[in-house]
């Protein structure tokens, strides 16, 4: 059941849209209740990328307005989705990997200016993102119905099948090209932030100049609270069945993203977990000891990426690839429970439950 609902008036449908989200901005917290409050317009979707989208509006603007924003936002965000998504039928990522081992095939700037950044970060973290993990996604099928854990000669088989630095891409034909059958590329972890980056640029063009974009785990920040405020955005408690915020960061602008294990997996017959969050060194579920990784920048679709990176490389290796990179911040909780920020965040963060330990709070 897909479905836009635009106009809404802070509904019940998008209180539930907040509770879904990885981080969450909590809007009851920072919401005057004076009579200068205003309700924001929002829509919320849950027929995109496989999670649940809802954009607020803080400005004041006229309701047609603002509904004529959201429908831009809405249908940008189909185009991201039909172009990127790896098993939508005629989708550009499917047909670069129907063509794999035969030929180049031409991809939109879209989907190549992504592709793009996604290879820039594969390298940077030394392939712990990589999108040619296609093959290995779909091999375990977590998150479809039919997932399993896999013989090891299979998971060995399709691990060689997986490796960022074989993608040809040409930018005189803006063309992609995988070298041997078989492999395939996999957008999920960056795509959503994209699309959020698309609909925050949309905003922008349109004039609006507070609002929040919650793309399921990928939030955008537009110009604070209209009263002044910052938003507050509230990282998830990383374990599955724990509900509420583990901490919440502060912000006018910008965006956090955060990847976790507890966001989608299956649970085999001898009672073992196996998540989403694919480790392109073993071919299995990334096992690092952190349950979460946070980042915080002005660029949705390298934090989305950066977050899937730092939750494959563990502790230290985000914490090293975060100190060699300018204006990304991260929050990495671990499995013992202590949460690890980068120094820019001394300012903006505090720990909402008392069951979680800042180790290097100020
Ligand atoms: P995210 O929730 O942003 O961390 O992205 C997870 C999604 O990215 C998965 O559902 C896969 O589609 C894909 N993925 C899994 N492992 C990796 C990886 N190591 N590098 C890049 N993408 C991955
Ligand atoms: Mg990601």
């Amino acid at each position: 059941m897909g479905g836009m609902r635009m106009g809404q008036r802070r509904s019940k449908r998008t209180r539930r849209a907040a509770c879904v989200a990885l981080a969450v901005v909590l809007a009851a917290a920072t919401a005057g209740c004076g009579p200068a409050a205003r309700t924001p317009v929002s829509a919320t979707w849950d027929d995109l990328f496989g999670t649940v989208i809802t954009v607020s509006l803080h400005d004041a603007m006229d309701e047609g307005e603002a509904d004529a924003v959201l429908a831009a936002v809405r249908a940008r965000g189909e185009a991201v989705q039909n172009a990127m998504t790896a098993h939508t039928p005629g989708s550009e990522i499917g047909a670069v990997r129907a063509a794999s081992g035969r030929a180049p095939v031409p991809v939109s700037e879209d989907t190549y200016g992504l592709l793009t950044l996604a290879l820039e970060v594969a390298a940077l973290s030394g392939g712990a993102f990589d999108p040619t993990v296609e093959p290995l996604v779909a091999l375990w099928g977590i998150g479809t119905g039919a997932a399993a854990v896999p013989a090891e000669a299979d998971i060995a088989r399709v691990l060689k099948l997986v490796d960022y630095r074989r993608v040809v891409l040409d930018g005189t034909d803006r063309t992609v090209y995988l070298p041997e059958a078989g492999m395939g590329l996999d957008l999920g972890g960056i795509a959503k932030g994209y699309a959020a980056d698309e609909a925050n640029r949309l905003l922008d063009e349109a004039g609006v100049t507070h609002a929040i974009l919650d793309f399921g785990g990928n939030v955008l920040l537009r110009g604070g609270h209209p009263e002044g405020k910052p938003w507050r955005v509230g990282i998830r408690k990383p374990v599955p069945g724990e509900d509420g915020y583990a901490c919440v960061l502060s912000l006018r602008d910008g965006t956090v993203v955060t990847s976790g294990g507890y966001e989608r997996y299956f649970v085999a017959e001898d009672g073992a977990v196996y998540h989403h969050i694919m480790d392109p060194a073993t071919g299995r579920p990334a096992e690092t000891g952190l349950l979460s990784a946070t980042i915080i920048c002005d660029n949705s679709a390298r934090a989305d990426a950066l977050s899937t990176a730092c939750f494959v490389l563990g502790l230290d290796g985000a914490l090293a690839l975060l100190g060699a990179l300018d204006g990304v911040e991260g929050v990495l909780i671990a499995s013992d429970r202590t949460i690890h920020t980068t120094p820019g965040l001394a300012d903006v963060f505090t720990v909402a439950d008392e069951s979680y330990v800042w180790v290097n709070a100020p």
